[in-house]
């Protein structure tokens, strides 16, 4: 960057990509962000910063950027004053509120503050009196924490990122947080290699963390993992190794009644590992002293996320590892804040719709004004098809966003939104810590932030609207038990971790199992190395390392297919088929092939069909 770093104005803020919940320091000169720089005394992770963090900011001040509102006249969308629509909103949901709320529905993304995201809910719940609002870790994180609300009471980790240095055993299930949460992927380096932690990996596939020392992975069928933990469960109990204080816990007969289905030697041929290995990793799990499982999840791992919550608290429950350092059950949201969005229940709760209800409910009629707000359901939901269909069904169409994304070009009303960099307010980490988001440059062009546009609406709907951050953080913290106490100016400055009080209780969980198609490969989806849901398009760093979509498949595969490098494939599912190049790689199993979601161009959600794994064929 061309300005010297004394010449630049300083400001500490938190990252705005993924959960870990980085802080980090903007440099900004002439309301530009010209970089990012960590400072070791910052935050848990002593200011490390991983590509995204460090080189990802472009997206701030980005061209692309959307600079005025936009309103749809003649079927195309043409520039408009706030007034007008803003006005158009507020009609729309008037008349909405006046006759059927019910048939209006949110959808927004969890990398808004909290704050905003709490207006977000008053606007619908109290302003339009509809339950129809979700966010898009509503697919998978609001999964998981939907799990441990059933099995500790409360939608968040029972464990701490700190336990990662202080336990003795490491079970990571599902995903390689070195792309996920890159800078925990440091922090199990460092556990590994400087305290000794013994990691243990389940996965579809192989990944990076399966290089460390001390690191066994086992690679297991998709989307088979509530299978296997129920199977260890079942040894633990078999060989006697539970703890004394489970039994005396609520489900406990119920939940080793239905294990007898799990044996090892019954499941392991639909988990795709051997008697013994499943055998193995149980007896490791139960005999350390201290053992912490960590599911990093996103987006694209729709389908089972509550079953596989219960499935790993219950078995954190029966060895009695739970509640101690060390120990416990730390699930990783995708986004920055998503946690915040899991802490504020951004989801319907009596008979409102989800995020999937509501694209049914745009495509049968009976919701007829849809409000997306950050979100590009089109590219980052599973198939595209029947969402583009339901977006170009539904009447009016609203959405408040950064950029003109595939949803937004479909809209009637286009809001231009502010990024992290122009709020103030707090995230909160998937660590539990609530943390300030601190603005550093003027809103670009007419973009307005999210909390603005929510409180205009929500005051033109006759409600009184939040005079500011304080008054909005405080009414958090009298509605949410975890936030009681804290105040928004008295946050701590490495942020504030909350604890939660948990009510321990064992939930059954019904196992899964995928059936394969004859000759077909399962596609896994997930984050590509660098990026995050669709933000990191527009950032320097993580297109320089991954700058378009791909399909990454075995070499064993790719000999039997013909199949070199950078060859243009057809993927081809039961609900589309999309041409990406090759990726030729050992860490994928035999008869599973992954794809990145984030990308447009060649979108992998083209051919997904919302279930945990897709069967695809692939020709050259
Ligand atoms: Fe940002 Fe996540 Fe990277 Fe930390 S690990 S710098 S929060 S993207």
């Amino acid at each position: 960057f061309k300005a010297r770093w004394w010449s630049l104005n300083k400001v500490k803020t938190v990252c705005s990509y993924c959960g870990t919940g980085c802080q980090l320091t903007l440099g900004v000169k002439d309301n530009k962000v010209l970089t990012t720089v960590y400072d070791e005394n910052q935050g848990f992770h002593n200011g490390q910063l991983c590509t995204r963090g460090r080189f990802g900011y472009q997206f701030v001040n980005s061209d692309k950027r959307l600079k005025t509102p936009l309103v749809k006249k003649n079927g195309k969308l043409e520039e408009a004053s706030w007034d007008e629509a803003l006005g158009l909103v507020h009609q729309r949901l008037a008349d909405a509120k006046s006759v059927g709320a019910s048939s209006v529905a949110g959808l927004v993304t969890p990398r808004l503050t909290n704050e905003e995201l709490y207006l977000f809910k008053q606007l619908f719940n109290k302003g339009i009196g509809s339950d129809n609002i979700d966010h898009s870790a509503g697919y998978a994180h609001d999964a998981l924490t939907a799990g441990a609300v059933e099995s500790l009471g409360y939608p968040a980790s029972p464990a701490s990122i700190s336990d990662i240095q202080t336990t003795n055993l490491l079970l990571v299930v599902k995903t390689d947080a070195y792309e996920t949460h890159p800078v925990l992927g440091f922090e199990i380096n460092l556990g590994v290699k400087r305290k000794g932690v013994n990691l243990r990996i389940v996965s579809d596939k192989k990944g990076k963390l399966s290089k460390l020392p001390n690191a066994i992975t086992y690679v297991h069928k998709p989307a088979s993992e509530v299978l296997l933990f129920n199977a260890l469960a079942k040894v633990i109990v078999d060989e006697g190794l539970a703890d004394s204080s489970a039994s005396s816990l609520p489900g406990y007969d119920d939940f080793v009644k239905n294990l007898g289905a799990c044996a090892p030697a019954i499941v392991a041929a639909q988990c795709g590992m051997s008697i013994e290995d499943i055998t193995t990793l149980a007896r490791d799990y139960a005999k350390a002293e201290k053992a912490l499982i960590m599911l990093p999840i996103g987006l694209a791992y729709p389908g089972h996320g509550k079953a596989l919550a219960q499935a790993t608290i219950n078995l954190a429950l029966l060895t009695g590892k739970i509640g101690k350092e060390g120990c416990g059950v730390l699930i990783m949201g995708e986004k920055n804040n998503s946690q915040g969005a899991a802490d504020l229940r951004i989801h319907p709760v009596a008979g409102g719709r989800d995020a999937m209800g509501i694209l049914d409910g745009c495509a049968s009629g009976a919701i007829k004004t849809l409000y997306v707000v950050g979100e590009n359901p089109v590219i980052s939901y599973p198939n595209r098809k029947k969402v583009e269909a339901a977006l170009d069904a539904v009447e009016f169409l609203v959405v408040q966003d950064l950029f003109m994304t595939e949803t937004a070009s479909k809209a009637d009303v286009v809001l231009p939104a502010c990024s992290f960099a122009e709020k103030n307010g707090t995230f909160t980490s998937a660590g539990k810590a609530v943390q300030r988001v601190r603005k550093a440059i003027d809103t670009i062009g007419m973009a307005r932030s999210d909390f603005d546009i929510f409180n205009s609406l929500y005051s033109t709907l006759g409600c009184d609207s939040f005079k500011g951050l304080s008054e909005v953080f405080a009414e958090i913290a009298s509605v949410v038990p975890s936030y009681s106490g804290l105040t928004f100016d008295g946050l701590d400055e490495n942020g504030s971790v909350y604890s939660v009080a948990n009510r321990l209780r064992f939930v059954s969980t019904v196992a899964d199992g995928q059936e394969s198609a004859a000759g077909a490969m399962a596609l896994v989806t997930g984050n590509a190395l660098n990026h995050c849901g669709t933000l990191s398009l527009h950032g320097e760093g993580p297109m320089y390392v991954c700058p378009e979509g791909y399909v990454e498949l075995n070499s064993g595969d790719a000999k039997k297919l013909g199949v070199e490098n950078d060859q243009t494939l057809t993927v081809k599912s039961s609900v589309g088929e999309v041409k990406l190049k090759a990726k030729v790689s050992m860490r994928m199993p035999e008869g599973v092939v992954f794809a990145p979601y984030h990308f447009s161009d060649m979108s992998i959600n083209s051919i997904t069909n919302g279930a945990p794994v897709t069967w695809v064929t692939i020709s050259k």
